[in-house]
């Protein structure tokens, strides 16, 4: 075993035990502090879940504990019903809540979702103060003791075991969701949630998944809660609340579990600390969190990871450097079995693309048979990225109609052309910056559908299985591109032209038939552009059609079977490199013009 695994299996083992004998230190008030404390825990974690780790703002987490509070209260004291079956259905009627707090997610962006989700909050307190079922202000008191053979939960000594062990249990699997597939998925859509639904993330699924973790986290805190105070009033579930819960996410650190429970611990004690001066508590808190927002983004769990990062920094200057970018190992060829004639793969049909008053594609055509290396070139501004964007499902056309493999796909989601097998980069890179070099291309590998999420909970070990499976072939694609000294590196620390090449590496770990190119070769040095020439030919050879935006012409001309010249959105030329670049109207609209941009040829 490594020695820093021991340490932390020692420390956890130490944390545990002292967890396990609190109660035994502790007064009869001081138990009841430390088992609401855990209560904040649960719904810290699955905030964290939701806004740390998804980047879904979510202020609606304490109407999940109220749904989960309240519905409990109700079914066991109006339906008489036993309280470990009204909490089972407290928690679907959470989750059910949280999938529709979830649908405005599908269509607004995240500032904006902030206030749906405040506002359904709102609507919440709202309810519950006025609505006769829950009692009004009031509330309802007169919960029953939760029952467990042989232990007396009206003891809250005894309450507080059964708490901890569900907390254990949530944020265990709450880390195991972080570590695995699903949790990168989520945090590749923080990042960049376009770049994530190009790789085939289906990111409105994948915004439910997050509101849906959140809500059942939520549904389960309200369940302790109800079981421990054995009272509901809406004041608990009040925007107050909220902003404490959202103080704690942040303050502790979002994008760590363990952070958002450490910030709910610490808040919830200094709340008990100021109990006299709610005013100052409050001020407090915002003030906290504004410094922290400023100061400290990631939080204070993120704290440790940056000094560590700019010790290392200091210390060692000479190691990134040092690591090296080692030769691409060419595919085997397999370019005899392929291709070639029969229909084409991308058929592209009198696409016009229309920005307000500009015409940035004016009906474009022009097909692609399978295994071709077609570029397309044009002087800044013709049309060449916006192609793309309509071709990958970025853009929805103004007219035309774009078939791929033999379907019809005009404007279909981003993720959805990425599953049939179509692949891009883009032309100012777009890796994911808070993920490593690795889980880049991890998230890349990983074609499984968000929908069959719920293997999380039925098949763990699968789980585990599966991306132990993913981190082998993510190893090889390192290997396979001379990135492995790059692993475990955020992309951002890597010179440009590395940059580039893990863009392609996780572009072509989707396992694309069509692969589509935007300047690859921008920013690079001749030996880097001889290389990725190399690359291009290899990943092509083994049955990938490539579509290549360039405006390094040495490249283009030695690399692309096949030419188009957009200019002003239009296809002025197509045919082979040699007979493009003698025809006329070419030469008048972007060669001759090259002469004023050398830079671009030479680049
Ligand atoms: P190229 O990649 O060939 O340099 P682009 O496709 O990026 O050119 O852009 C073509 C034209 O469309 C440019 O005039 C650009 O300003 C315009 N354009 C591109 N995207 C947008 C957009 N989202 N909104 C408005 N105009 C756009
Ligand atoms: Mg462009």
């Amino acid at each position: 075993m490594r020695p820093r695994v021991r340490l932390s299996l020692g420390f956890l083992f130490l944390l545990a035990a002292g967890l396990w004998f609190l109660p035994y230190g502790l007064s009869s008030y001081a138990i009841h502090v430390a088992n609401v404390i855990i209560v904040f825990a649960v719904l810290a974690v699955g905030l964290g879940l939701c806004m740390g780790v998804g980047g879904q703002v979510n202020l609606a987490q304490v109407a999940f504990f109220g749904v989960g509070a309240y519905a409990t209260a109700i079914l066991t004291t109006h339906a008489g019903l036993g309280f470990w079956l009204s909490a089972a259905i407290a928690v679907a009627a959470t989750a059910a809540t949280g999938l529709l707090v979830a649908t405005p997610a599908l269509r607004v962006q995240s500032h904006y979702l902030g206030i749906v989700t405040l506002g359904l909050a709102l609507a919440f307190t709202n309810w519950v103060t006025n609505a006769q079922i829950a009692g009004g202000a009031e509330g309802i008191s007169n919960i029953p003791v939760p029952t467990l053979p042989g232990v007396d939960l009206s003891s809250e000594y005894l309450y507080y075991y059964l708490e901890l062990i569900i907390f254990a249990l949530a944020l265990a699997f709450g880390l195991f969701v972080v570590r695995t597939a699903l949790g990168r998925r989520m945090r590749a859509m923080r990042d960049d949630a376009l770049a994530a639904g190009a790789l085939g993330a289906d990111v409105p699924v994948l915004r439910m998944t997050a509101f849906l973790l959140a809500s059942v986290y939520g549904g389960i805190g309200g369940v302790l809660y109800a079981g421990l105070i054995r009272y509901v009033a809406p004041e608990s579930f009040s925007i107050a609340n909220m902003f404490l819960l959202l103080a704690m996410v942040i303050i502790g650190g979002r994008q760590s579990l363990v952070g958002c429970v450490a910030g709910a611990v610490g808040l919830y004690l200094v709340r008990e600390l100021l109990v006299d001066h709610p005013t100052f508590a409050q001020m407090g808190y915002g003030s906290v969190v504004v410094l922290v927002v400023v100061f400290a983004p990631t939080g204070l769990a993120g704290l440790p990871p940056r000094i560590r990062q700019a010790i290392a920094r200091r210390r060692g200057r000479g190691r990134e450097t040092a690591a090296q970018l080692a030769e691409f190992r060419p595919y085997p060829d397999l370019s005899e079995i392929s291709l070639e004639g029969g229909d084409p793969l991308l058929s592209i049909d009198g696409i016009t693309k229309q920005f307000r008053g500009l015409k940035a594609l004016d009906d474009v055509s022009l097909s692609v048979p399978a295994g071709q290396i077609r570029g397309i070139v044009g002087p800044n501004g013709s049309g060449k990225t916006t192609l793309f964007n309509v071709v990958s499902g970025l853009y929805r056309p103004t007219a035309g109609r774009v078939r791929f493999a033999g379907a019809d796909v005009t404007s279909r989601p981003p993720y959805r052309l990425s599953r049939a097998g179509m692949s891009r980069t883009f032309q100012n890179l777009r890796l994911f910056g808070d993920l490593t070099v690795r889980e880049n291309i991890l998230v890349a590998l990983d074609r499984s559908r968000t929908l069959s999420s719920w293997r999380y909970l039925i098949a763990p070990l699968a789980i585990v299985r599966r991306d132990r499976d993913l981190r082998r072939r993510a190893d090889e694609v390192l290997d396979r591109y001379g990135l492995t000294a790059f692993a475990a590196l955020p992309p951002e620390s890597l010179p440009y032209g590395t940059q580039r090449r893990v863009e392609i590496a996780r572009a072509v770990a989707c396992r694309p038939t069509l692969l589509l190119l935007d300047e690859p070769a921008a920013g690079l040095n001749g030996d880097e552009v001889r290389k990725l020439g190399e690359m291009v030919r290899s990943i092509r050879d083994t049955g990938v059609t490539v579509v290549l935006i360039e405006h390094n012409m040495g490249l283009v001309m030695n690399l692309c079977e096949r030419i188009t010249v957009l200019a002003g959105g239009k296809v002025i030329a197509e045919g082979t490199p040699a007979a493009v670049a003698a025809t006329p109207a070419v030469i008048e609209a972007y060669l001759g013009d090259s002469m004023d941009l050398p830079s671009e040829v030479t680049s």
